[in-house]
Protein backbone atom coordinates (compact mmCIF):
# COMPACT_ATOMS: atom_id res chain seq x y z
CA UNK A 1 0.00 0.00 0.00
CA UNK A 2 1.04 3.23 -0.98
CA UNK A 3 -1.18 5.91 0.85
CA UNK A 4 0.78 8.97 -1.20
CA UNK A 5 1.32 7.41 -4.78
CA UNK A 6 -0.31 9.99 -7.29
CA UNK A 7 1.04 7.81 -10.48
CA UNK A 8 -1.98 8.14 -13.05
CA UNK A 9 -3.26 11.70 -11.88
CA UNK A 10 -3.42 15.09 -13.29
CA UNK A 11 -3.37 17.79 -11.25
CA UNK A 12 -3.70 21.55 -12.18
CA UNK A 13 -1.89 24.17 -10.52
CA UNK A 14 -2.47 27.78 -10.96
CA UNK A 15 0.55 29.88 -10.29
CA UNK A 16 2.60 27.02 -10.63
CA UNK A 17 5.68 28.27 -12.85
CA UNK A 18 7.30 29.63 -9.37
CA UNK A 19 7.06 30.01 -5.58
CA UNK A 20 4.67 27.93 -3.12
CA UNK A 21 2.74 26.84 -6.68
CA UNK A 22 6.05 25.51 -8.11
CA UNK A 23 7.18 23.46 -4.93
CA UNK A 24 3.67 22.11 -4.31
CA UNK A 25 3.96 20.95 -8.43
CA UNK A 26 7.30 19.63 -6.92
CA UNK A 27 5.58 17.65 -3.99
CA UNK A 28 2.86 15.98 -6.16
CA UNK A 29 5.45 15.07 -9.37
CA UNK A 30 7.61 13.08 -6.73
CA UNK A 31 4.53 10.69 -5.71
CA UNK A 32 3.91 10.21 -9.87
CA UNK A 33 1.31 12.79 -10.81
CA UNK A 34 1.41 14.70 -13.95
CA UNK A 35 1.34 18.42 -13.83
CA UNK A 36 -0.19 21.47 -15.62
CA UNK A 37 1.40 24.94 -14.58
CA UNK A 38 -0.82 27.90 -15.40
CA UNK A 39 0.38 31.37 -14.81
CA UNK A 40 1.10 34.73 -17.37
CA UNK A 41 4.93 34.56 -17.18
CA UNK A 42 6.18 32.40 -19.53
CA UNK A 43 10.28 32.99 -18.47
CA UNK A 44 9.25 31.86 -15.31
CA UNK A 45 7.69 28.66 -16.63
CA UNK A 46 10.50 27.34 -18.67
CA UNK A 47 12.87 26.84 -15.28
CA UNK A 48 9.48 25.08 -13.70
CA UNK A 49 9.09 22.32 -16.12
CA UNK A 50 12.65 21.56 -16.17
CA UNK A 51 12.13 21.14 -12.32
CA UNK A 52 9.15 18.68 -12.94
CA UNK A 53 10.66 16.98 -15.45
CA UNK A 54 13.67 16.18 -13.67
CA UNK A 55 11.38 14.54 -11.40
CA UNK A 56 10.06 12.17 -14.25
CA UNK A 57 6.84 14.23 -14.24
CA UNK A 58 5.36 14.60 -17.83
CA UNK A 59 4.29 17.95 -17.66
CA UNK A 60 3.43 21.45 -19.59
CA UNK A 61 2.45 25.38 -19.34
CA UNK A 62 -0.52 26.76 -20.19
CA UNK A 63 -0.83 30.51 -20.33
CA UNK A 64 -3.45 32.15 -18.57
CA UNK A 65 -4.83 34.93 -16.80
CA UNK A 66 -6.78 33.68 -13.99
CA UNK A 67 -8.57 37.12 -13.56
CA UNK A 68 -10.37 36.25 -16.40
CA UNK A 69 -13.37 33.83 -16.47
CA UNK A 70 -12.80 32.61 -20.29
CA UNK A 71 -9.24 31.63 -18.97
CA UNK A 72 -9.97 29.85 -15.93
CA UNK A 73 -12.47 27.69 -18.28
CA UNK A 74 -10.10 27.12 -20.78
CA UNK A 75 -7.11 25.77 -18.13
CA UNK A 76 -9.03 22.99 -16.93
CA UNK A 77 -10.45 22.06 -20.56
CA UNK A 78 -6.77 22.41 -22.18
CA UNK A 79 -5.20 20.05 -19.28
CA UNK A 80 -7.68 17.68 -20.02
CA UNK A 81 -6.95 17.83 -23.76
CA UNK A 82 -3.36 17.39 -22.80
CA UNK A 83 -3.42 14.58 -20.50
CA UNK A 84 -7.15 13.03 -20.99
CA UNK A 85 -8.42 13.69 -17.12
CA UNK A 86 -8.06 15.98 -14.19
CA UNK A 87 -7.67 14.96 -10.62
CA UNK A 88 -6.44 17.38 -8.65
CA UNK A 89 -6.76 21.91 -8.77
CA UNK A 90 -4.34 23.69 -6.44
CA UNK A 91 -6.00 27.45 -6.47
CA UNK A 92 -2.66 28.78 -5.56
CA UNK A 93 -2.38 32.11 -7.94
CA UNK A 94 -2.45 35.33 -5.69
CA UNK A 95 -1.16 38.35 -5.40
CA UNK A 96 -1.57 41.22 -3.16
CA UNK A 97 -1.77 45.43 -2.91
CA UNK A 98 -0.19 46.87 0.41
CA UNK A 99 -1.78 50.36 1.31
CA UNK A 100 -3.87 51.66 3.90
CA UNK A 101 -7.75 50.57 3.88
CA UNK A 102 -8.34 54.24 2.65
CA UNK A 103 -6.36 54.19 -0.33
CA UNK A 104 -7.25 51.63 -2.12
CA UNK A 105 -9.34 52.19 -5.63
CA UNK A 106 -12.29 50.02 -6.73
CA UNK A 107 -10.55 48.80 -9.50
CA UNK A 108 -7.27 47.74 -6.75
CA UNK A 109 -9.72 45.75 -4.64
CA UNK A 110 -11.04 43.61 -7.81
CA UNK A 111 -7.77 43.10 -8.79
CA UNK A 112 -6.84 41.34 -5.31
CA UNK A 113 -10.42 39.51 -5.38
CA UNK A 114 -10.52 38.49 -8.53
CA UNK A 115 -7.19 36.87 -8.41
CA UNK A 116 -7.23 35.59 -5.15
CA UNK A 117 -10.96 34.17 -5.02
CA UNK A 118 -12.87 34.73 -7.60
CA UNK A 119 -10.20 32.78 -10.08
CA UNK A 120 -10.41 29.89 -7.23
CA UNK A 121 -14.22 29.71 -7.37
CA UNK A 122 -14.26 29.71 -11.24
CA UNK A 123 -11.53 27.21 -11.71
CA UNK A 124 -13.48 24.60 -9.00
CA UNK A 125 -16.28 25.58 -10.75
CA UNK A 126 -15.01 24.37 -14.07
CA UNK A 127 -13.31 21.58 -12.17
CA UNK A 128 -15.99 19.87 -10.82
CA UNK A 129 -17.95 18.16 -13.06
CA UNK A 130 -14.22 16.53 -14.82
CA UNK A 131 -13.66 15.10 -10.96
CA UNK A 132 -17.18 13.58 -10.86
CA UNK A 133 -16.32 12.25 -14.29
CA UNK A 134 -13.37 10.04 -12.83
CA UNK A 135 -15.17 9.33 -9.39
CA UNK A 136 -13.44 11.78 -7.50
CA UNK A 137 -10.58 14.60 -7.12
CA UNK A 138 -8.88 17.08 -4.69
CA UNK A 139 -9.12 20.71 -4.15
CA UNK A 140 -6.19 22.13 -2.77
CA UNK A 141 -6.94 26.24 -2.11
CA UNK A 142 -4.18 28.55 -0.50
CA UNK A 143 -5.29 30.77 1.95
CA UNK A 144 -2.72 32.73 4.55
CA UNK A 145 -2.02 33.58 7.90
CA UNK A 146 -4.10 36.94 6.88
CA UNK A 147 -6.85 33.85 6.61
CA UNK A 148 -6.65 34.10 10.37
CA UNK A 149 -5.25 37.38 11.29
CA UNK A 150 -5.81 41.27 9.98
CA UNK A 151 -2.65 43.85 8.69
CA UNK A 152 -3.67 46.88 8.24
CA UNK A 153 -1.72 47.36 4.92
CA UNK A 154 -3.71 44.00 3.72
CA UNK A 155 -7.58 44.92 3.41
CA UNK A 156 -8.48 43.36 -0.09
CA UNK A 157 -5.75 40.33 0.54
CA UNK A 158 -7.14 39.45 4.07
CA UNK A 159 -10.63 39.47 2.77
CA UNK A 160 -9.78 37.51 0.08
CA UNK A 161 -7.80 34.83 1.87
CA UNK A 162 -10.69 35.08 4.62
CA UNK A 163 -13.06 34.16 2.09
CA UNK A 164 -10.69 31.04 0.64
CA UNK A 165 -11.21 29.51 4.06
CA UNK A 166 -15.27 29.50 3.99
CA UNK A 167 -15.37 29.28 0.05
CA UNK A 168 -13.15 26.00 1.06
CA UNK A 169 -15.99 24.70 3.74
CA UNK A 170 -18.67 25.35 1.40
CA UNK A 171 -16.96 23.60 -0.98
CA UNK A 172 -16.52 20.16 0.36
CA UNK A 173 -20.04 19.74 2.15
CA UNK A 174 -21.04 20.27 -1.41
CA UNK A 175 -19.34 17.89 -3.08
CA UNK A 176 -18.02 15.59 -0.17
CA UNK A 177 -20.99 13.31 -1.85
CA UNK A 178 -19.23 13.47 -5.31
CA UNK A 179 -15.88 11.87 -3.39
CA UNK A 180 -14.29 14.92 -4.16
CA UNK A 181 -11.75 16.91 -0.76
CA UNK A 182 -11.73 20.46 -0.69
CA UNK A 183 -8.89 21.57 1.65
CA UNK A 184 -7.02 25.01 2.11
CA UNK A 185 -3.56 25.30 2.93
CA UNK A 186 -2.40 28.37 5.16
CA UNK A 187 1.04 29.20 4.35
CA UNK A 188 3.05 30.55 7.09
CA UNK A 189 5.74 33.79 6.09
CA UNK A 190 7.61 32.26 3.16
CA UNK A 191 10.57 33.62 0.87
CA UNK A 192 8.71 34.10 -2.31
CA UNK A 193 8.81 37.12 -4.86
CA UNK A 194 5.42 37.86 -2.73
CA UNK A 195 7.10 38.43 0.38
CA UNK A 196 10.63 39.49 -1.23
CA UNK A 197 8.11 43.19 -2.10
CA UNK A 198 6.73 42.43 1.12
CA UNK A 199 9.88 42.81 3.19
CA UNK A 200 10.67 45.66 0.62
CA UNK A 201 7.46 47.72 1.44
CA UNK A 202 7.01 47.19 5.33
CA UNK A 203 9.48 48.00 7.54
CA UNK A 204 10.47 45.57 10.21
CA UNK A 205 9.02 42.53 8.78
CA UNK A 206 11.51 40.31 8.07
CA UNK A 207 12.58 40.61 12.04
CA UNK A 208 9.45 40.31 13.49
CA UNK A 209 8.49 37.28 11.40
CA UNK A 210 11.81 35.32 12.61
CA UNK A 211 11.02 36.62 16.25
CA UNK A 212 7.37 35.46 16.38
CA UNK A 213 7.71 32.07 14.21
CA UNK A 214 8.79 28.97 17.16
CA UNK A 215 10.51 27.34 14.28
CA UNK A 216 12.83 30.49 14.42
CA UNK A 217 13.07 31.07 10.92
CA UNK A 218 11.33 32.57 7.08
CA UNK A 219 10.10 29.25 5.21
CA UNK A 220 10.91 28.21 1.80
CA UNK A 221 8.75 26.95 -0.83
CA UNK A 222 9.59 23.63 -0.69
CA UNK A 223 8.17 23.60 3.27
CA UNK A 224 5.13 23.26 1.23
CA UNK A 225 5.56 20.45 -0.69
CA UNK A 226 4.51 17.69 1.66
CA UNK A 227 1.17 19.26 2.58
CA UNK A 228 0.41 19.26 -1.54
CA UNK A 229 1.41 15.38 -1.49
CA UNK A 230 -0.72 14.65 1.27
CA UNK A 231 -3.69 16.23 0.51
CA UNK A 232 -3.94 15.23 -3.27
CA UNK A 233 -3.25 11.60 -2.39
CA UNK A 234 -5.93 9.20 -0.93
CA UNK A 235 -4.03 9.41 2.41
CA UNK A 236 -6.41 12.53 2.93
CA UNK A 237 -9.59 10.67 1.93
CA UNK A 238 -11.26 11.54 5.08
CA UNK A 239 -9.73 15.23 5.29
CA UNK A 240 -11.84 17.76 3.54
CA UNK A 241 -12.93 21.25 4.49
CA UNK A 242 -10.24 21.73 6.82
CA UNK A 243 -7.61 24.73 6.83
CA UNK A 244 -4.13 23.42 7.87
CA UNK A 245 -1.22 25.86 8.16
CA UNK A 246 2.10 25.07 7.29
CA UNK A 247 3.74 28.11 9.03
CA UNK A 248 6.63 26.85 11.68
CA UNK A 249 3.96 27.38 14.47
CA UNK A 250 3.35 31.09 13.76
CA UNK A 251 -0.32 30.71 14.33
CA UNK A 252 -0.40 28.91 17.61
CA UNK A 253 2.57 31.19 19.34
CA UNK A 254 2.48 33.80 21.42
P1 LIG B 1 4.63 34.36 -6.15
O1 LIG B 1 4.49 35.78 -6.48
O2 LIG B 1 5.97 33.70 -6.32
O3 LIG B 1 3.58 33.47 -6.91
C1 LIG B 1 2.33 33.95 -7.30
C2 LIG B 1 1.93 33.15 -8.51
O4 LIG B 1 0.61 33.51 -8.89
C3 LIG B 1 2.85 33.43 -9.68
O5 LIG B 1 3.34 32.20 -10.16
C4 LIG B 1 1.97 34.13 -10.69
O6 LIG B 1 2.24 33.71 -12.00
C5 LIG B 1 0.57 33.67 -10.28
N1 LIG B 1 -0.41 34.69 -10.64
C6 LIG B 1 -0.61 35.88 -10.03
N2 LIG B 1 -1.60 36.54 -10.66
C7 LIG B 1 -2.02 35.74 -11.68
C8 LIG B 1 -3.00 35.88 -12.69
N3 LIG B 1 -3.78 36.97 -12.78
N4 LIG B 1 -3.17 34.86 -13.57
C9 LIG B 1 -2.39 33.75 -13.50
N5 LIG B 1 -1.44 33.57 -12.56
C10 LIG B 1 -1.26 34.56 -11.67
O7 LIG B 1 4.16 34.24 -4.65
P2 LIG B 1 3.91 33.00 -3.67
O8 LIG B 1 4.46 31.77 -4.22
O9 LIG B 1 4.34 33.49 -2.36
O10 LIG B 1 2.32 32.95 -3.66
C11 LIG B 1 1.58 31.82 -4.00
C12 LIG B 1 0.31 31.78 -3.19
O11 LIG B 1 0.64 31.61 -1.82
C13 LIG B 1 -0.53 33.06 -3.28
O12 LIG B 1 -1.90 32.72 -3.28
C14 LIG B 1 -0.18 33.78 -1.99
O13 LIG B 1 -1.19 34.65 -1.59
C15 LIG B 1 -0.03 32.60 -1.06
N6 LIG B 1 0.71 32.85 0.16
C16 LIG B 1 2.02 33.19 0.15
C17 LIG B 1 2.69 33.38 1.34
C18 LIG B 1 4.13 33.71 1.41
O14 LIG B 1 4.62 33.97 2.52
N7 LIG B 1 4.87 33.71 0.31
C19 LIG B 1 2.02 33.26 2.64
C20 LIG B 1 0.64 32.89 2.52
C21 LIG B 1 0.01 32.70 1.33
P3 LIG B 1 2.78 34.78 -13.11
O15 LIG B 1 4.05 35.31 -12.54
O16 LIG B 1 2.94 33.95 -14.33
O17 LIG B 1 1.70 35.81 -13.22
Amino acid sequence: MNLFNLTGKVALVTGGNGGIGLAMAQGMAACGASIAIAGRNEAKAGSALASLRKLGARCVFITGDVVKKAACVKLVADTVAEFGRLDILVNNAGTSIRKFPQEYTEDEWHTVLDTNLTSAFLLSQAAYPQMKAVGGGKMINIGSMMSLFGAPYATPYASSKGGIVQMTRALATAWAKDNIQVNAVLPGWIDTDLTKRAREQVPGLEQRVEDRTPAGRWGVPADLSGIAAFLASSGSDFVTGAAIPVDGGYSVGM
